[in-house]
Formats: C-alpha cells, sequence, structure tokens
C-alpha cells in the first residue's frame, strides 16, 4: 500500500522531531510553520516547504497539526489560507496539540461539515521521546479511523491508547499533565530543601530511585536538566501553564473540587510572572532557590547535550 502523504503543521520543539521520523520512515511530508527558521530544519530534514497552510494540505492524504493552543489550531485550519481549504474530502486531520476537549469536538464538527475527518492524538512523554520516536499517543476517534493512521503514528511513537471518542485523547492527557505538573512542583521545593538542609542532591536523587518517593521527573527533568543547571526546553513554563488552565477550567465545569491543583497552578502563574514561560518547566525550581537562597546543583551541562 502507498504511503499516505502528509502535511504537517507546527514544527517547534515536538513538531520537528516527528516530522524528522516520519521521513525517516519514507512518508513524503510537507510543512508549513510561521517561523521561517523552523521551516527551513524541515527542509534540511528532507521535507517540502509550503507558504501556506492551505497548500502544505492540497496534496495531502492526513494533515497533523502540532501547535501551542487551540486558537493556533483554528487559524491554521480555518483562518485565511487555512488548512481546510486544501483538504479534499474524505481526508484525515490528526490534532496533537494539546488543547481544551471542547474546542477538539467542535474542529471535528467543523471538519465533519466539510466531509473531512478529524481526531485528537494528544502527545505523551517529553521532546527526548519525539527525538527518538518513543512517544506515548492518547487517541479519540472511531476504531476504523484510528486503524487507517495507526502505521503514521508509530512512525513517531511506541504507545498507542485509543482512549474513546473525539476529544477523550484530550481528556486523558490533561489527567496526566494535571499529575506531571503537580509533580515537578512538588519535587522543586523538595529537592532545594534538601540542598539547603546540606543534603547532596546526587545522594537524594539516587536514594529515591529505590523508594516510593522515586518518580520520571526526579530522574528525567531534574537529573538530566535541573541538577546540571540546563533550562533550555524540553516542555516550556508557557505550555504547562497553559494546560494548567484547560485541566482546572475541565475540573470547574465538572464540578470536582481541585485544592492542591489551584496551588499547584498558581505556581505555574508566578514563573510566568517571573519571566519564565520560554524555559523548561524544570526552571520552577528557580522560584524556591531564589526564596531560600542556595541552588540544587551537581554537575554542569555537557556542552550542546540538550539540543535536538
Ligand atoms: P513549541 O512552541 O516549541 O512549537 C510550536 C510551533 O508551532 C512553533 O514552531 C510555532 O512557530 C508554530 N506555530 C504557532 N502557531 C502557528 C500557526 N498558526 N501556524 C503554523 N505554525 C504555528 O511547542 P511544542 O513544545 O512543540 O508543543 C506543541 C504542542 O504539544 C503544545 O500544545 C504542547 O502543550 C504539546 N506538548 C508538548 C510537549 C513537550 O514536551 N514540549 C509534550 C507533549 C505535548
Amino acid at each position: 500500500m502507498l504511503k499516505q502523504r502528509i502535511a504537517f503543521i507546527g514544527l517547534g520543539t515536538m513538531g520537528l522531531p516527528m516530522a524528522r521520523n516520519l521521513l525517516k520512515c519514507g512518508y513524503e511530508v510537507t510543512g508549513y510553520d510561521v517561523f521561517e527558521s523552523q521551516l527551513k530544519l524541515a527542509v534540511a530534514a528532507g521535507a517540502r516547504a509550503a507558504s501556506t497552510p492551505a497548500a502544505a494540505t492540497a496534496d495531502c492524504d492526513v494533515l497533523i497539526t502540532m501547535l501551542p493552543k487551540a486558537r493556533d489550531v483554528e487559524a491554521a485550519i480555518l483562518g485565511p489560507n487555512g488548512a481546510y481549504e486544501g483538504m479534499r474530502k474524505g481526508k484525515i486531520h490528526i490534532d496533537s496539540s494539546t488543547i481544551e476537549p471542547s474546542s477538539t469536538k467542535r474542529f471535528s464538527a467543523l471538519a465533519t461539515e466539510r466531509g473531512l475527518r478529524m481526531l485528537d492524538a494528544a502527545v505523551g512523554k517529553s521532546s527526548a521521546a519525539a527525538i527518538d520516536g518513543s512517544l506515548t499517543f492518547m487517541v479519540g476517534c472511531d476504531e476504523a479511523d484510528l486503524e487507517e493512521v495507526r502505521p503514521i503514528l508509530h512512525a513517531m511513537g511506541t504507545t498507542v491508547y485509543h482512549c474513546g471518542p473525539v476529544g477523550m485523547g484530550e481528556v486523558v492527557k490533561l489527567v496526566n499533565n494535571f499529575i506531571s505538573g503537580g509533580i515537578v512542583a512538588l519535587v522543586a521545593e523538595a529537592v532545594v530543601l534538601g540542598a539547603k538542609a546540606g543534603a547532596d542532591v546526587k545522594v537524594i536523587a539516587d536514594v529515591l530511585k529505590d523508594t516510593g518517593a522515586g518518580n520520571w521527573q526526579l530522574e528525567n527533568t531534574f537529573r538530566q536538566r535541573v541538577f546540571r543547571g540546563a533550562f533550555e526546553p524540553g516542555f516550556k513554563i508557557r505550555l504547562m501553564h497553559k494546560d494548567a488552565g484547560l485541566a482546572h477550567s475541565m475540573a470547574a465545569e465538572l464540578g470536582v473540587p481541585t485544592p492542591i491543583f489551584a496551588l499547584v497552578k498558581e505556581i505555574y502563574s508566578t514563573a510566568m510572572g517571573r519571566g519564565l514561560g520560554d524555559e523548561d518547566w524544570g526552571a520552577l525550581t528557580k522560584l524556591v532557590e531564589e526564596a531560600s537562597g542556595v541552588e540544587a546543583r551537581y554537575a554542569p551541562v555537557a556542552a550542546g547535550m540538550l539540543k535536538a
């Protein structure tokens, strides 16, 4: 069977390596990003460049969007020269951005009106997993649509979960980030507390590996980044701040009390106010470090270690 031709819109921290992995697996990819420099990086990897979203989708079977917010997805698909203008009936749109489930459902209904199919395939794990093709996808759609795009998702990730109908991938993703955003905030406080009390943060991380307090964020966000003084993203604080707002709204709409998460959300708002929005979410640690006058570090970052 011929591989589907892919239009990829949003070639940032996640989208660029995802597009590169599609190219490595033999897919034809036409890319579009509002930042010319990102588009050039995709072209260097073998993608074709499009000058508008509509031009990207003119010849495609599947559109993938990997954009910051719902309003960016809306601009890309429905704005002037939007991607849906270029798409022929029956084609599929996969949105991997983390956005509110209600927007996903609205976009899906608008796609259906145009004879298109739209599904959410939200992404779990980190930018490192986007680079090595080991992402987890949380998918909301009909079973049949998932089977049609499953090989595409496996070109970018190792695990694909069917979470339910359209929008349910985003629900699971927001639950995921509700927890992981809270863990980052809690670990930041704990390791700075340990450092202030004179403990070596490497010893803390080594010991906790074998206890119930050990967790992925400590081993990755902290051991690989924070403890080395490396704060380039990764996952930007502004994106987690957005996801905190989405999860908080979902809880408010559904009448679920989330007092602990309300505090977590405020911590991300504080970090935004301190101008840390474009740094990795591990930079939350800086707030605690500044307040307590001690740094949680044990090794400098090697040159270029975190570059995509
Ligand atoms: P990013 O900010 O690094 O990249 C977004 C890209 O989209 C940028 O290159 C930007 O120029 C482009 N863009 C913005 N608006 C556009 C438009 N209208 N048309 C075309 N291009 C546009 O963000 P990211 O880290 O790649 O995250 C993308 C999405 O994936 C977000 O919703 C985020 O919450 C989610 N996510 C991120 C991670 C992570 O670790 N970074 C993990 C899982 C999910």
